[in-house]
Formats: C-alpha cells, structure tokens, sequence
C-alpha cells in the first residue's frame, strides 16, 4: 500500500479537518512547502492562504488563516487562526467581506494601520473565495 500522511487542521473551534492523505502543500510564511510521507521533521510559520492535500490523484482544498505547522512520525498538524474547508466557506459573507475591505482600504491612506488591516481582511476574504471556487 502506498505510504500516507495523517493530517489534521485544527483551530481555536475545534478539528477542521483531518485525513490520510498522499501529499501535503501548505502556505508557509516564506513560500509553499510540499510534504510527502517520510518528511523530516518540521515547524514553520503560516500565512493566509490555501492548503490542499492530495489523495489519490484528487486534491482537496482548505482555507487557512496564519498559524503554524508541524510535522512528526508522518503526522501534519497545522494550527490556524482559523480555517474553513471549501464546503463551508460562506461565498455571500466572503464576497461581503472582500467589499468591506477593498472600500476601507480606498478610504484609508497607504501605511496607515486601517489600511493593513483592510490588506489583511482583503487577503483572508479572497483565500476563501479562491478555496470555495474549487468546492464540488
Ligand atoms: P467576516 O468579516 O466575514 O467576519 P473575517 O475574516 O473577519 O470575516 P475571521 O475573524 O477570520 O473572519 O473568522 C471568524 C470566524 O468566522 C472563524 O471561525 C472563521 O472560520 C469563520 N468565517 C469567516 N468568514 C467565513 C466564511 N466566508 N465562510 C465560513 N466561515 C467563515
């Protein structure tokens, strides 16, 4: 049988997702890193952006939102700020929020801290957009 990775996304709310999955990509603060069973050991920072996993020859996606990584003994455990699968993104409250943000950041003045806040809230809301579009 061909060697897996176990898994799991947890956040503050609890277990997002979990599974035995083939390959591992996830949004590491200074690029994607890719782990494959028999990884080396690993703990690394997140950003905002997308993890997928691969099983079989199907990636799936999930939305994840900073945080960190750790990789064990062929364990993945990523612990996020938050994170939603792409089943259960709200694409109306996403799409709401991605308005919200790019309204404040015409309104607020280049390096003030609103407008980074409104670039951050931009971000999380367009990962889940980019996540919810490769649902079903
Ligand atoms: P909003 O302005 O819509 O609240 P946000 O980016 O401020 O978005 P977060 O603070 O990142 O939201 O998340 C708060 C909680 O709401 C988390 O549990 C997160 O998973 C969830 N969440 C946020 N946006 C969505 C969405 N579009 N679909 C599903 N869950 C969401």
């Amino acid at each position: 049988m061909e060697k897996v990775v176990n898994c799991e996304v947890i956040t503050p709310e609890g277990l997002v997702y979990s599974g035995e999955v083939n390959m591992v990509v996830v949004p590491g603060e200074v690029g994607e890193i890719g782990i494959l069973p028999l990884h080396a050991p690993l703990v690394a920072l997140l950003t905002v952006g997308v993890l997928r996993v691969k099983i079989g020859d199907k990636w799936e996606y999930v939305a994840v939102h900073g945080g960190y990584v750790e990789v064990k003994e062929d364990k993945v455990i990523v612990l996020a700020d938050a994170a939603e699968i792409a089943s259960k993104i709200d694409v109306e409250r996403a799409r709401a929020a991605k308005e919200r943000a790019e309204k404040m950041m015409k309104e607020a003045r280049e390096g003030e801290e609103n407008f980074f806040e409104a670039q951050d809230d931009l971000k999380r809301a367009l990962t889940r957009l980019r996540v919810a579009g490769r649902a079903g």
